[in-house]
């Protein structure tokens, strides 16, 4: 599965990070950074993820690439 942080609506508030840690990181007050490529393992932890964060800045592979695999 892929993710898209829309970094432009990002507000920081971390909930990504608190259910996600081995794929969102963040760096100091504004700088979030991630994997693209999720790991199968990390799947429901990015799903949780991406519900929590407060701005919809999430997007799931599902939403990123339409059609393919
Ligand atoms: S939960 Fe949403 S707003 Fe918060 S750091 Fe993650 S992507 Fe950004």
């Amino acid at each position: 599965m892929r993710t898209v942080v829309d970094l432009t609506r990002c507000q920081g508030y971390a909930q990504c990070v608190f259910l996600a840690p081995d794929v969102f990181e963040l760096h100091g007050e504004e700088g979030l950074l991630y994997a693209t490529a999720v790991p199968d393992d990390q799947e429901e932890r990015v799903r949780q993820a991406a519900a929590a964060c407060p701005v919809q800045a999430i997007l799931l592979g599902e939403e990123v690439t339409s059609g393919a695999r």
